[in-house]
């Protein structure tokens, strides 16, 4: 088989929410259709890809750099060793060919994106669901039938901030989702522990709600919230401090006794590594979330999950940031801890196939090959628009 075609695009996710850090009314993202020779059941095997939300689109590396290497490639340097697939670690090879090794940047955003369309075609030729194939390559053969999902949102809500915070868990509740999370770090301490409240009115037992400062506090804000938030025993404390400061995620850890989560900003598995060594991160209750999209693909996740296995950490400690299929399909067949879920916002990029609601606060995997997108209708007439 070979690659025939690709095509890239740039799609407006703009909203009007913010967290601590950033607002999202720029936001967009970079989609791709990877095209090929291969049939499946009579149609053309196509695969399709996007980042997720929180990094801007990527198509000048894309265009420029990452998609011309993957076009100008022997297309038998592609291939598994059946030659009837793509191996996506050979493709990765052929990526990331003439690339010095740090500065991530947001070139792992961009590998990515083809990253997650080249597993999409890899299971659509293997006639299987995404985390089917996972499952049996790489993990215990049999994927997880439904993932748990928590709705990742809390934001401030300018002029009605309390009635605000409280409809909008309420309608997370009604939508079938148990647990959720919520934005710190704009407003004083004071503020904040008073929308902790509230939200916990709403959503009951604190086990079910987590908080989000999205890298805005420096070390002494990181342990003020830490004490003023560790009465009330959330489900967790999430990117205190920059995502590269290890030394002040370690103080965290050491001051504040309930879960810490970070990770959605390491792009590598050496950062991973880094995160591991120096971070202070306890492995019978810290999460972490890297993003597989955001962190050059699949094909660097697994060897993240590598860094964990040798420190003795289980998957199950592991819930990406992305709120997508592909990171879903990822959590099931490598029996990671759950995802997160972004509900009515970065659509139609967030948010699972049409035929799996959720439902007690999780989401199953459609039966259908590659990552499901297909069972998407919203999804589909975006990238049928512009691709
Ligand atoms: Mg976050």
């Amino acid at each position: 088989m070979k690659i025939t075609d690709i095509k890239e695009a740039r799609v407006s996710i703009a909203s009007d929410i913010a967290n601590a850090y950033i607002s999202f009314a720029k936001m967009d993202v970079s989609i791709l259709a990877i095209y090929t020779d291969a049939k499946v059941d009579g149609r053309q095997v196509v695969g399709y890809g996007f980042n997720s939300n929180g990094r801007y689109a990527q198509s000048g590396l894309l265009r420029e750099r990452f998609l011309p290497r993957l076009q100008e490639a022997d297309p038998a340097s592609l291939l598994d060793d059946s030659g009837r697939n793509l191996d996506p670690f050979r493709v990765w090879d052929t990526l990331m060919a003439n690339e010095k090794p740090g500065g991530h940047g947001e070139r792992s955003v961009a590998v990515g994106i083809i990253d997650m369309a080249i597993w999409d075609i890899v299971a659509k030729v293997e006639n299987k669901p995404l985390a089917q194939l996972l499952a049996e390559r790489f993990g215990d053969g049999e994927p997880d039938a439904r993932v748990a999902v928590y709705a990742a949102g809390g934001y401030y809500h300018p002029g009605k901030e309390i009635q605000g915070l409280q409809e909008e868990m309420r309608d997370y509740l009604e939508m079938g989702y148990v647990a959720t999370k919520m934005k710190i770090g704009g407003v004083p301490l004071e503020e904040d522990l008073a929308r902790v409240e509230a939200a916990l009115e709403v959503v009951g037992d604190a086990s079910r709600l987590a908080v989000d400062a999205n890298g805005r506090f420096d070390l002494q804000d990181t342990l003020d919230f830490a004490s003023g938030l560790a009465p009330y025993g959330l489900r967790w404390y999430e990117e205190a401090g920059d995502p590269l400061d290890y030394a002040l995620q370690r103080q965290l850890c050491e001051h504040y006794a309930g879960p810490t989560a970070t990770g959605e900003n390491l792009f590598s598995h050496q950062d991973v590594r880094n995160l591991l060594r120096h971070g202070g991160m306890r492995a019978d209750r810290d999460i972490l979330q890297m993003d597989p999209v955001l962190s050059y693909g699949l094909v660097e996740y697994l060897r993240m999950l590598d860094e964990l296995h040798i420190r003795g950490w289980s998957t199950r400690q592991c819930i990406p940031h992305g709120g997508h299929q592909f990171a879903l399909n990822i959590a099931a067949g490598l029996k990671l801890g759950g995802n997160e879920s972004y509900p009515r916002v970065f659509a139609p990029f967030g948010g699972f196939a049409d035929s799996t609601p959720v439902e007690d606060g999780y989401v199953a995997i459609p039966a259908m090959p590659g990552v499901g997108f297909e069972d998407k209708a919203e999804l589909m007439k975006v990238f049928n628009a512009h691709l």
